[in-house]
């Protein structure tokens, strides 16, 4: 029997947190191959027919906008290798009470998409961009497309999309000599670029503590070698990152410090895997299946039920700083990044 859907505030877990951010994972597949993502070959990707269609994901994210969900994320895998996103951007875009939309992407097909995206309502962006230089591109994502990225930089920039930030995962022995020259492109061309901390999310099981650069060595090669920067004040606290401006009024940096300063405290988000799995942490160990409902003829209240009950189930936290900690078993392109 159908029950009427949960009402706002049915997304408050046991430990008192409001969930109203939704990440939708599109699609596992990827056009480059980052050493820290994905395996260099034989990535195992889900059949298309285990992958939610369109009309499934719009209507999960109506019900979850009736349970409080006010901001999306759409990612990946790589969310432009998808047919026609635009398609997806304007369904979600009508519905009412969604207020935020966003979509993080590495950029390679933004030139051929930019323009679409932004006339199907989309008007915010994460451009995943870790280095400058096209050998070491070609090093770290085993694929030759640094041009394409800054082409897609600037077509986004030309549509319209505001705003832009880049997301530059920060490697220990790796990414050193990119935290400059991305810091004085960020100032540049007004965007913020964001150092993401290596979280072990790797298909190939790579991390280790060792290996993290932290939000602490990048902030202290940026106060010595572009400029002195301060803490935002009155910064969202359930914002992931943390955001910094330089004091002489050039831009920001912001950092996701997952590892050594998680923020599971002030978390607010779901997500919604490309195989149609609720998860409450990418880190869970443990996810809930909701494409079974949206396929066998549930109604939307057992859907609603659902999500409301894997957010009462949410753990507290990851603890990756711990000994303890055991990575899940899905890697970061298979839940949604
Ligand atoms: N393909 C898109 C991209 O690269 O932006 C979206 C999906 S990707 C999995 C989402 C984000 O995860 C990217 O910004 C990337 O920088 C980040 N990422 C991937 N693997 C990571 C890891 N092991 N640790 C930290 N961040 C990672
Ligand atoms: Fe692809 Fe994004 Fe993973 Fe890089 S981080 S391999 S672009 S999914």
């Amino acid at each position: 029997m159908s029950m009427p859907a949960a009402l706002p505030g049915a997304l408050i877990d046991t430990f008192g947190r409001v969930h109203d951010s939704l990440r939708i994972s599109v699609t596992d597949r990827c056009n480059i191959r980052c050493s820290y993502c994905m395996p260099e070959t034989g990535a195992p990707f889900r059949p298309h027919s285990e992958i939610l269609t369109y009309e499934e994901i719009e209507r999960f994210v109506r019900i979850a906008v009736s349970l409080g969900v006010t901001k999306v994320r759409i990612t990946g895998g790589e969310p432009l290798v998808r047919k026609d996103l635009p398609a997806l951007v304007a369904m979600l875009r009508r519905i009412d009470g969604l207020s935020e939309m966003a979509l993080t992407t590495n950029g390679v097909l933004l030139k051929q998409q930019a323009t679409a995206l932004h006339a199907a309502g989309l008007r915010r962006l994460n451009v995943h961009l870790d280095t400058l230089d096209r050998e070491r591109f070609l090093h770290i994502a085993r694929r030759d497309d640094l041009g394409n990225v800054l082409d897609g930089l600037a077509a986004a920039r030309e549509a319209g999309f505001d705003p832009i930030k880049i997301n530059a995962v920060a490697l220990k022995g790796l990414t050193e000599p990119d935290i400059v020259p991305l810091a004085l492109f960020g100032r540049k061309h007004d965007f913020e670029v964001r150092f993401i901390e290596f979280m072990p999310l790797d298909g190939q099981h790579l991390w280790d503590r060792s290996k993290v650069l932290t939000m602490d060595e990048i902030l202290a090669v940026l106060e010595r070698e572009v400029g002195p920067l301060e803490a935002i004040p009155d910064a969202d606290p359930r914002a992931p990152a943390l955001e910094y401006r330089y004091q002489d009024g050039g831009g920001r940096v912001g950092f996701i410090a997952s590892v050594s300063r998680p923020f599971c405290l002030n978390c607010n988000r779901i997500r919604l895997t490309s195989d149609g799995r609720i998860r409450y942490c990418l880190f869970a160990m443990e996810e809930t299946d909701v494409r079974e409902l949206l396929r066998n003829g549930s109604p939307d209240s057992e859907v609603a039920q659902t999500i409301a009950s894997t957010v009462r189930g949410k753990w507290l936290g990851h603890e990756i700083a711990s000994a303890g900690f055991v990575a899940p078993p899905r890697p970061m392109y298979s839940i949604g990044g």
